[in-house]
Parts: structure tokens; sequence; C-alpha cells
């Protein structure tokens, strides 16, 4: 904040009764230089705190004007359905409940059956907003070139082969099952429990047919986009084929796809048509081209089986948690570019970590650097690595069931 400038000394006359008329003239002009002086001083000071008082005021408009915009009333996202004689249909985001509303002349204009808009408590329109462009970006993340490669992924070997059979081979070489005569599998479906590389399995793939990587998370279209799920699986399928040749990766899939529930209110209800949508699109899938779609979850058991038939995700990959070797792979792959002493025993340290997701070891090769850095050192221990294990046992992640012993 700025300070009130100091002010000058106040100049002072001290006449000597002795003095001569001349001395005493003298002094006086003196004097009277010297309170010219302050005087300027004084005045140059006022100068500016005025400019501060007017650029004070200034501030203090700006954040009135900003507070009241804050404090008006938040309004409804709706999509217009139907424009007619008798107004404009719109439908409500989020509780789907249509509404007949009168525009002006002039929206009514800029209007278009489809479009998004703002609607107040009184649903009538206040403003057109952005086509789906914003929600697309927001909620698909395309990644032209991942760049995950296999040799990046430890314990995985089978799934390896496996992902590169269902969806490698048909991408690279579509002609070799026309030949056969077989389809290939539609849908790749990863799962397992969090961490243990679903995600990287399919960006490696993507990356190794040089396809497009295109991510949708299950739980943020049905969270995040609501009202919105159904179009954005449409989307997703139109932006796939935009960038053909692509992976599709819709990660949470249960968050979409879960057994049907006995409830019936409305969000149940949008979940049940995003989950159609993406069915729909699925089956409809075959001329669709270069694309290929792989699903991931964590929650197999809560999956309807509606999307495992033939022709959807007809083939299910399990992805567990990595086995004693798998583990010393990943250690290996995460602390290769760690400078690490040779007093690390990656053998002990792969025994001792059971139960831990590939995401889990990471963190642990992340945190000992951590500790080394703390220390001041460039070289990690094996101390380093006892003190991250400490930590991540601390921090209770819930999931990581240390062997006893450890140390
Ligand atoms: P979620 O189900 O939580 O989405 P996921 O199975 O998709 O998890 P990933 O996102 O692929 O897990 O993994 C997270 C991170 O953990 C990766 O970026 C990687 O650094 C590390 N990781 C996980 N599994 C492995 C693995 N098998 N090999 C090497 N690193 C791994």
């Amino acid at each position: 904040m700025a300070r009130s400038p100091s002010l000058p000394d106040r100049p002072r006359l001290d006449l000597d009764p002795d003095m001569s008329d001349e001395e005493r003239l003298a002094a006086l002009r003196d004097h009277y230089e010297e309170v010219l002086e302050i005087h300027d001083e004084l005045s140059e000071q006022l100068k500016e705190a005025r400019d501060r008082r007017r650029q004070l005021r200034q501030e203090v408009d700006r954040l009135e004007r900003e507070n009241e915009t804050l404090k008006t009333t938040s309004l409804y996202v709706a999509t217009v359905e139907e424009l007619g004689d008798d107004g404009v249909v719109v439908k409500q985001h989020g509780n789907n409940q249509e509404v007949l509303t009168e525009v002006t002349a002039k929206m009514e204009e800029k209007l278009e059956a489809g479009d998004r808009v703002a609607v107040n408590d009184s649903f009538s329109i206040q403003r057109l907003l952005d086509r789906e462009t914003d929600a697309r970006a927001q909620a698909m993340q395309i990644d032209e070139s991942p760049d995950v490669e296999y040799a990046d992924i430890g314990g995985l070997d089978e799934q390896i082969t496996e992902v590169r059979e269902t969806v490698e081979q048909p991408l690279e070489n579509p002609d070799q099952f026309r030949e056969v005569g077989i389809d290939p599998p539609s849908g790749v479906l990863l799962h397992g429990p969090p961490g243990t590389g679903k995600t990287m399995l399919a960006k490696a793939v993507a990356n190794e047919t040089d396809a497009t990587f295109i991510k949708m998370a299950g739980s943020e279209l049905v969270q995040k986009f609501i009202g919105e799920g159904a179009k954005l699986v449409r989307d997703l399928f139109q932006v796939a084929t935009e960038h053909q040749p692509s992976i599709i990766f819709i990660d949470e899939i249960d968050a979409i796809a879960s057994k049907r529930t006995e409830s019936k209110t409305s969000g149940d209800a949008e979940v049940q048509r995003t989950m159609m949508q993406l069915l729909s699109e699925m089956d409809g899938f075959e001329d669709r081209g270069e694309i290929r779609i792989v699903a991931a979850t964590n929650r197999f058991d809560m999956l309807d089986r509606a999307i495992l038939r033939p022709g959807r995700f007809d083939r299910l990959i399990e992805v567990p948690k990595p086995d004693l070797e798998g583990r010393k792979r990943i250690f290996e792959i995460h602390t290769r570019d760690m400078n690490v002493s040779d007093d690390v025993d990656f053998d002990h340290l792969s025994r001792e970590t059971e139960g831990f997701s590939g995401a889990e070891l990471e963190s642990l090769a992340t945190e000992s650097g951590m500790f080394a850095i703390r220390d001041d050192r460039t070289q990690v221990r094996s101390a380093d690595f006892e003190d991250a294990m400490d930590k991540l046992e601390a921090d209770d992640t819930g999931d990581i069931v240390p062997s006893a012993g450890f140390y």
C-alpha cells in the first residue's frame, strides 16, 4: 500500500535582537526563500496526493461495478428447441424442463434451433452463448501425438500384446481383417485398479499408430456437462472422424454405463441418454474408418452388461496391479533419469512394495527425489526411499498396503 509522503521540516526564523537592520533583512530574505522552497515541495506533494485520490476513486468505482455484477443473480443455460409464431421453446439444461418463452424481435433474428442460450429465472432469454466449441474443448482432451511408448509401461507385456492385436493391427492393417473375413473388435475395455497404466496403454497405442488420442472422462460428462452428455458423445465421434486415424479413450466409463438403478431421477435419465448415445454411436460404427475405441474402468462390477455385447466393448483386458517383476521394471522406468546411489536395492524395494500400483511406485520414486533435494543433495540414497515410503504410508492413501517390516 502507498504510504503518505513525509512532510518537509518547517523552516524556522531566529532573529537575534542585536542584529543590524541589514542583517535582519538578509535573514528575512533567506527565510522567505526557504518558505518558497517548502511551498513548492508541498504543492508538488498535494498534486501527487490528488492524482492518487483520483486513481483510488476510479479503483473504487471499478470494484463497486464488479461487486454489483457479482451480486446479480446467475443465469441458467438452456438450448433453443423450436422457434415458432407463438414464441421460442427452450429446454433448460440439468432438469430438461421445456418452456415456451417470448423474445424480442432483435433476439429472434439471432436465434436458431440448437443454440445455447442463458435464461433468467423467468426463462426470458438474456444472451446467446457461443456454440458448443467451448464445452467440446473442455470435455475432450485431444492429443495429436501422445509421447508414451510401450517401453514406458512396466509389467504389462501380455496386455500390450493384446492391445496391439485388437487396436493397433486393425488400424495399421485393416485389409488383413477383411481378407480373413472377420470384423476387428469395435471396442476394447481395460479394467483394473486405479493407476495401473490403462491410460498409458491407450496413449502408447495412439503414439505407435500415429493416431490422434482423444480422451473424455465419463464422470465429467455426467457431473460437469449436465444435460449435454449425449450431445458430447455425438461430438466425440464427430471429432474422432475429423481427426482419423484416432483412438477414442473413454475413461471412467462406469460413470455413464453402470447397471440401471431403480431410481428414476432426472439425473439417471440423463446418464441413460448419454449411454444410449454411446451405444448407438458404437453400433453404427463400422463404416467410420480408422477409429478405435478404448474405454477404462476401475469398477468392472458396476458395468451394465449391454455395453459388453458383441460389436461393442467385446474385448476385455484386465490390467492388474504389477507383480514382482512388474514392480522392478516400473522402478527401472521411473528412476532411469534419476541420479540414484548404488546403495539403493531395487530388488528389495520391489519385494517390499507388494500391492502398490504403477502410479504409487512412481510417486515413491518422485518423493525420494524430493527428500534428496530437501537435504541439499543431488543423489538419491536408500534412506530417501525409506523416508518416502514412510511418508506414503503416513499419507494414508488407502490403497497402499506396504508389507510389514519394510524398514
Ligand atoms: P486411473 O484408473 O486412475 O485413470 P490408469 O490405470 O489410467 O489410472 P495411468 O493414468 O495410466 O493409470 O497411470 C498413472 C501414472 O502412473 C502414469 O502416468 C505412470 O507414470 C504411472 N504408471 C502407472 N502404471 C504404470 C506402469 N505399468 N508402468 C509405468 N508407469 C506406470
